[in-house]
């Protein structure tokens, strides 16, 4: 079955084509980054502008990469939500067109199932259960995953998003829009332990998240500060080890709590090198050093086998993408699951009320 899959939830256009028995065809994306620069972030209005602009060209594009014509498709997946009205709109409304015109099938898709599922595009041994760290622009989310479709919410952000305080951060420190990316990479030329940040909500229990106030400590050690090149990279560093490190307690606690020796991370901070790595040393096994905790699946003693893995989309696919949208999709359309031909969007939608597979 080949799905043609649209992303529009907010700056970037993404096209793919998947098929359930080859994988994915061919992916295209646009970003709207530039055009949105001038005003320090997404205007919501142009963004969907910019979609009507854009999306069509790059179906055409995507097509042709994968040698298919439309005639070839077998069914539609677009992103539903969440996301901005305006934007979602556009890819809604031309999934749905397209759909309706080629009499296909066609399926509004979770935009954060997106990103949860993106690591099984190129890991097709990746089955749940697991647990899921989401991280990115909007949404912070540990996600208990027992099957696909069967999302249970552990703890999520109370204020900001990583990749929220990510991009505030750098804008406070003066960087480019957007902001995020650009810290992560200022960061490397930092040196650890100059400026220690909090570890947000690490000393109480349970599995949520705040972001904001690290933002505050990050404005209040800046202004003070003789805002050198040197210095914002050494400030840089010690914001990202802090974000790191807070979300890496989360994770362990998760994992401990569900007994699940799986960790999957996906979303656009998922691209950060520094988390990947501490995520990874995480589940290899001793934590915070020789003398750290160790993490061991459910069931087992010291002596059993440490916890299993972690699995990351390529970075390109963590942040947001039409491959994945193609991907959960197919996955919904080939077990049946369609709608009515409306155009329906929903800009705020709980992933635990979607259906299971
Ligand atoms: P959502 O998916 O919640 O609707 P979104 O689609 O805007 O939000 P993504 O595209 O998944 O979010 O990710 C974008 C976010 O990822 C931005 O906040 C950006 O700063 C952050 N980001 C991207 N690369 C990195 C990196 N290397 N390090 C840290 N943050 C990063
Ligand atoms: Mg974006
Ligand atoms: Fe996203």
């Amino acid at each position: 079955m080949r799905v043609l899959g649209i992303e529009t939830s907010c700056d970037e256009t993404g096209v793919a084509v998947y098929d359930t028995e080859r994988g994915l065809l061919a992916h295209a994306l646009y970003s709207q980054v530039e055009l949105h620069a001038e005003y320090g972030g997404v205007v919501p209005e142009l963004a969907s502008r910019d979609h009507v602009r854009k999306l069509l060209p790059l179906v055409r594009q995507t097509l042709a990469e994968a040698g298919l014509g439309v005639e070839d498709l077998d069914g539609v997946a677009y992103t539903a939500g969440p996301g901005l009205v305006g934007a979602l709109m556009v890819g809604a409304a031309a999934g749905r067109a397209l759909a309706w015109a080629l009499d296909l099938p066609a399926v509004g898709v979770h935009h954060m199932e997106g990103h949860l599922l993106a690591p099984m595009l190129e890991d097709p041994g990746l089955k749940p259960p697991f647990v899921a760290l989401l991280v990115s622009g909007g949404h912070t989310q540990l996600v208990e995953v027992a099957a696909i479709g069967a999302y249970r919410l552990l703890g999520e952000t109370l204020d900001d998003a990583a990749g929220e305080a990510f991009d505030k951060t750098a804008k406070l420190m003066g960087l480019p829009y957007p902001g995020g990316p650009e810290l992560a990479r200022l960061a490397e030329s930092g040196r650890p332990g100059l400026f220690k940040f909090s570890r947000p909500m690490t000393d109480r229990p349970g599995l949520d998240f705040s972001f904001s106030g690290l933002k505050t400590q990050v404005l209040l050690a800046w202004q003070a500060s003789d805002q050198s090149p040197q210095t914002r990279a050494d400030i840089a560093r010690g914001f990202e080890d802090a974000v790191v490190e807070t979300l890496a307690v989360k994770c362990e606690r998760a994992l401990k709590q569900t007994g699940a020796r799986t960790l999957v991370v996906a979303g656009g901070v998922g691209a950060n090198v520094r988390l990947r790595e501490r995520l990874q040393a995480l589940v290899a096994g001793p934590v915070g050093g020789p003398s750290g905790p160790k993490l061991f699946a459910k069931g087992f003693g010291p002596e059993g086998p440490p916890t299993g893995r972690v699995c990351f989309p390529r970075p390109a696919f963590c942040t947001d993408n039409g491959a994945m949208i193609a991907f959960v999709g197919a996955l919904r359309l080939r077990a049946g699951q369609h709608e009515a031909p409306a155009v329906t969007v929903t800009p705020r939608w709980d992933m635990a009320s979607l259906p299971p597979l």
